[in-house]
């Protein structure tokens, strides 16, 4: 899809006016719709889909890039594909005005929060992987990480800011692809989560560490430490073949299996072998 330098002012014009926002709300999407918390999300188009191919995810791996959650659900209509290129565009070719019209989207809600005398929690890299504290803050002067009624969350394959943002109001999940298993167990040894890919089903144990469903809501700040998040594959995932997700074909050893019990384990265990 070609963006024009028409349809990337149009945008810059709209955000301007307010009439269009960077922020979405958690409503519309199928997993952030699941959280307790009233949640917003932005999404971009992900790594080098730009038309400057600038990489909106340094830490990301030729697996991933094929599966990315872009393609699943919403992501895939030409309308969210448009919007998403848009506010890429904007982001690449006006940067500074970008950076100020989020930090304002993000002041905006956290004066909401304060007034409803609650929390909201924002993911900013829906389909990115950026670190927009630091690049607000540069550009800006202003720590996002200061309003006092947001929380954040992310997903991310840069391990350096895993630890950089750990006990602060920054939650990030280490996400496994298909060649940074070592780092994964590093984290999760120290206590820390990974989120891993499986299709079709989420096992309830996996390469030694408990697994816990991360298909329930996306409130990844609250998860145990030290587990594994499992997350099942959508979109161009399901047809992955570089590894980036986990094939586990067994239900009995699934959550989902081991959550129904045994008798429903042994039933279908059963009816497997029956000629
Ligand atoms: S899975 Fe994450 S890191 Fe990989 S391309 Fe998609 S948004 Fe970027």
């Amino acid at each position: 899809m070609t963006i024009t330098k028409e349809a990337i002012d149009n945008r810059l014009a709209q955000l301007l006016r307010g009439d269009k926002k960077l922020l979405h709300s958690g409503n519309d999407n199928a997993k952030l719709a699941k959280n307790s918390v009233e949640s917003y999300i932005l999404n971009l188009s992900p790594f080098t889909q730009n038309s400057k191919g600038t990489n909106l995810c340094p830490g990301s791996t030729p697996g991933c890039q094929t599966g990315c959650l872009s393609t699943a659900g919403h992501g895939r209509m030409p309308s969210v594909v448009q919007t998403r290129l848009l506010n890429t565009e904007v982001f690449i070719h006006h940067r500074k005005f970008f950076l100020n019209r989020l930090l304002d989207e993000l002041r905006a809600l956290n004066i909401q929060a304060i007034l409803e005398n609650t929390q909201y929690a924002i993911r900013l890299n829906g389909t990115s992987d950026l670190e927009w504290v630091r690049l607000i803050q540069t550009m800006t002067g202003e720590n996002i990480l200061d309003f006092s009624n947001l929380i954040y969350y992310d997903y991310t394959k840069i391990e350096n800011w895993v630890h950089k943002y750990f006990g602060t109001k920054y939650h990030l999940t280490f996400s496994r692809s298909e060649t940074n298993w070592d780092q994964c167990k590093k984290l999760l040894d120290s206590g820390l989560n990974v989120a891993v890919v499986f299709h079709p089903y989420i096992p309830y144990q996996y390469g030694g560490y408990p697994v816990i469903s991360g298909e329930e809501n996306d409130m990844r700040f609250t998860d145990p430490k030290g587990v594994v998040v499992g997350l099942l594959a959508k979109g161009k995932a399901k047809q992955d073949k570089r590894g980036f997700v986990v094939e586990h074909k067994d239900w009995g050893s699934s959550i989902e299996g081991w959550k129904a019990g045994p008798e429903e384990r042994i039933k279908r265990a059963t009816q497997t072998l029956l000629p």
